[in-house]
């Protein structure tokens, strides 16, 4: 069969691939530690999973509404309002502001069908999360990627944003706290770049702050403040990542804009109907629930961070910044391009070179001789780094930045 021009021209995403090669290999007997996917590694919290057995029991088995169950939609409005910061003041968010997905990937995905065709421009900070690229692609839309550095902490400034606005652009979609970077958007920040939008009226935004909860600044300014902006911004949250609840998929988006949100839910209407009837229950109860269980999966993550950092800090050749957010470590490796393996090296075997020449090579090199797992920072639009998530354990954390640095203590 013939593959239509709009698929042919997406590329498989580079963090699933990467961490399908890592479980194949597991499966094949070899000892790979994979620090490849941003999963959370703990269990979903026990009251979550009653709620999914309990919604089993009550037979929550038929559709629901396309935008999702009202009593998730109210959760999630009051959950997205509260990070706003006036205490006491009328609630942002309603439930009609709401539209649940699968995932905060289709969240995304849909905002950005909805948004724009083909020929608009939607700008990209990067480094940045694989999936907007090619999803912007398939809507025919032209990413526009803004490159931030490492000595500005991977942040986008005023003055990139308003050079890269055109009169083509549509949209710009940011990412706080980062992932791959770990960069946090003070809230001044923000304002600098909302002063900046607010003299171009057709840019919309998506914020995604998929990993807001996971923060080690204290509070992690979100975009609600916005007021001025509120008209044309999209943010996007949830469970995944700060509940531990990946496979259940379930994310939302929550605009103000009520033609937009119309708009989404008949695209979601023909896609999905909706996300799954008992998974949007146990979200719903994970948001309405204490949250003790994520402030302490945030606390077991920043020290997973500070062990990352430390051992990090030790290896030959990695240039270490702290990340502020989410759990991912994204140093720079430059220093050891042009360096070589040694002439045995399972990756000299394999490839006829013992030349690393960039950090796909490194991070191959890192998988076949030091059996471990991450992605090289070209995927997420950063060839200078290499991302590894420290989203499991700290004796794994320890284990696999021993082997790395065995294993580029070996280049030359
Ligand atoms: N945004 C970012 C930045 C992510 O890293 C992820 C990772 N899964 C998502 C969105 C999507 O999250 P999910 O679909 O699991 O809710
Ligand atoms: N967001 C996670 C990551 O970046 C999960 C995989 C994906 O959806 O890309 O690893």
């Amino acid at each position: 069969m013939n593959i239509s021009n709009r698929i042919a021209q997406i590329s498989a995403s580079p963090t699933l691939a990467m961490a399908a090669k890592a479980a194949a290999l597991k499966a094949a007997g070899v000892n790979i530690l994979s620090m490849s996917l941003g999963e959370p590694d703990f269990p979903t919290p026990a009251h979550v999973k009653q709620a999914v057995k309990d919604a089993v029991d009550a037979d929550m088995s038929h559709y629901g509404p396309v935008p999702g169950t009202p009593g998730l939609r109210a959760a999630a409005a009051k959950y997205m309002s509260s990070f706003a910061d006036k205490d006491g003041a009328e609630p942002v968010f309603k439930a009609e502001d709401i539209i649940v997905s699968v995932g905060a990937k289709q969240a995304i995905c849909n905002a950005i069908e909805t948004l724009i065709g083909k020929g608009d421009e939607v700008i990209l900070p990067t480094p940045c999360w694989v999936s907007y690229t090619e999803m912007v692609r398939l809507a025919e839309g032209v990413p526009v990627m803004v490159r931030t550095t490492y000595d500005h902490d991977f942040l986008l400034t005023p003055e990139a944003l308003e050079a890269a606005i055109t009169p083509h652009t549509r949209l710009i979609i940011l990412c706080t706290p980062n992932n791959p970077t770990g960069a946090v958007y003070s809230a001044e920040d923000i304002k600098a770049l909302v002063r900046v939008l607010l003299r171009h009226p057709n840019v919309a935004v998506i914020a995604d702050e998929i990993y807001n909860q996971i923060c080690y600044t204290g509070i992690c300014a979100s975009w609600v403040n916005e007021t001025e902006l509120l008209d044309r911004l999209i943010i996007v949250n949830g469970v995944s990542k700060a509940f531990a609840m990946t496979g259940y998929r379930i994310g939302w988006l929550a605009c103000k804009d009520q033609n937009f949100i119309k708009a989404c839910t008949r695209l979601q209407g023909q896609q999905i109907t909706c996300a799954t009837m008992v998974a949007q229950y146990a979200a719903q109860m994970a948001l309405e629930a204490d949250l003790t269980c994520v402030k302490d999966m945030t606390r077991a993550f920043e020290r997973r961070r500070d062990l990352i950092v430390s051992l990090a800090q030790d290896i030959p050749g990695w240039k270490v910044r702290v990340p502020k957010g989410a759990f991912y470590l994204f140093p720079d490796v430059t220093a050891l391009f042009g360096k070589h393996t040694p002439a045995d090296s399972a990756y000299a075997k394999s490839r006829s070179t013992t030349l690393i020449s960039s950090a796909d090579d490194l991070c191959e090199y890192m998988l076949t001789d030091g059996l471990v797992a991450c992605v090289s920072g070209s995927a997420f639009g950063e060839p200078t780094c290499l991302r590894i998530s420290y989203a499991c354990s700290e004796q794994q954390i320890t284990d696999a930045m021993t082997r790395i640095r065995t294993a580029i203590k070996q280049l030359n």
